[in-house]
């Protein structure tokens, strides 16, 4: 038989619950919103609203950055946002600007993923990438392949000219060949700074010793694109060279659907960056949309949670869209290279914690 304490919470979660529906019944009646993260887009205009984010990864970023490097970075975050905020506003779909995004990313030398892919232990380059359509749930994904310039493209072949989810290395490359993928030299990877940065990580490794943590935490830089269409589509892409210094093989978080990347319509779609093995272990993309729609979070409550309380300080971050077409960018490292756009007109992008409103 029930105590007197247990029906006496019963009840009273009884009387919270009916004043609940009770509130609910009278905001909706006035035409309040009952619990909305964000404004509606389009101020109010029957036409679906969009919405993007990117990243180009998360890290230690020094506050005193060489001004040039800066001006780089946020220059290549702002045409990639603004080449993926026109097509959206066009009405293209969520999978083409994700994609588009992604590979306009993967071709800029400033960040960790196609063209700029850091060095793996054995002084070559291996690149992991991933896409995901949250309209259907398909999902493509590609890992440690040595060739091809853009990835992203790659897993969406995968994707949508495959039976399958996932290849990797010598069969994600002949698959690439039977498509005519462009491809590249191991050299066409070779950039100075990437090259100086393995270098660094090699003689820190040999130093610390500790197989375990990654060899650079510094600058991690992959990219990543979530994006809302108009038809109220979400679709989420990610593109790496993976960790600098990693064990030939190592295959990170990004192309593991659930862990860098994850899309339903449902909930959210999702873009991490850090210490991939973390991002694995937690499922965090995968966690987030869940917790999204089975936890009855918001998309802000869900991300805040998975950021702060299942990873820890320093090991990355992660940007997404929900079904509603708000927007959450969140890292707990000291910066994350950021950009976020809407059909309000929000066109922002970012380095550490606050937002650099664009003249663009
Ligand atoms: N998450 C990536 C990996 O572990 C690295 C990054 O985000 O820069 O492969």
């Amino acid at each position: 038989m029930p105590s007197l304490r247990d029906r006496l919470s019963r009840h009273r979660l009884g009387l919270v619950l009916a004043l609940t529906v009770c509130l609910a019944a009278c905001a909706s009646e006035f035409g309040m919103p009952i619990s909305s993260p964000i404004e509606p887009d389009d101020g109010g205009d029957a036409t679906p609203s969009w919405s993007l984010a990117i990243h180009g990864g998360a890290g230690v970023f020094e506050r005193d950055m060489d001004p040039k490097r800066r001006a780089r970075v946020v220059s290549a975050l702002e045409s990639a946002l603004e080449a993926g905020r026109t097509r959206l506003a066009a009405g293209d779909s969520a999978v083409d600007v994700v994609e588009a995004v992604v590979r306009q990313l993967e071709d800029a030398p400033e960040f960790n993923a196609g063209k700029g892919a850091v060095f793996n232990a054995e002084g070559g380059h291996e690149l992991d990438a991933a896409i995901m359509d949250g309209r259907t749930l398909d999902a493509g994904a590609v890992a440690g392949v040595t060739t091809l310039r853009n990835p992203i493209s790659l897993a969406r072949a995968v994707m949508e000219k495959s039976k399958h989810v996932f290849l990797i290395g010598r069969g994600a490359e002949a698959f690439a060949a039977e498509l005519g993928f462009e491809t590249v030299a191991q050299d066409y990877f070779f950039v100075d700074a990437r090259h100086r940065q393995w270098l660094e990580a090699q003689e820190r490794e040999a130093e610390e010793r500790d197989a375990r943590a990654p060899a650079d935490g510094k600058d991690l830089s992959t990219v990543g694109a979530v994006a809302r269409d108009r038809e109220g589509h979400l679709a989420a892409a990610t593109s790496t060279g993976g960790l600098t210094n990693k064990r030939f093989g190592r295959v990170g978080d990004v192309p593991v659907i659930g862990a860098g990347t994850f899309a339903d319509d449902r909930s959210a779609a999702i873009s991490c960056t850090g210490w991939g093995e973390k991002f694995i272990r937690r499922a965090v993309a995968h966690d987030v949309s869940a917790r999204v729609a089975y936890g009855g979070r918001t998309l802000e409550t869900a991300v805040r949670e998975v950021i702060d309380e299942e990873l820890d300080s320093g090991d990355g971050g992660l940007i997404a869209v929900g079904a509603d077409g708000s927007i959450v960018l969140a890292f707990n490292t000291s910066g994350m290279y950021r950009g976020a756009a809407d059909a309000n007109g929000r066109f922002e992008v970012g380095i550490w914690d606050t937002m650099e409103p664009s003249n663009r």
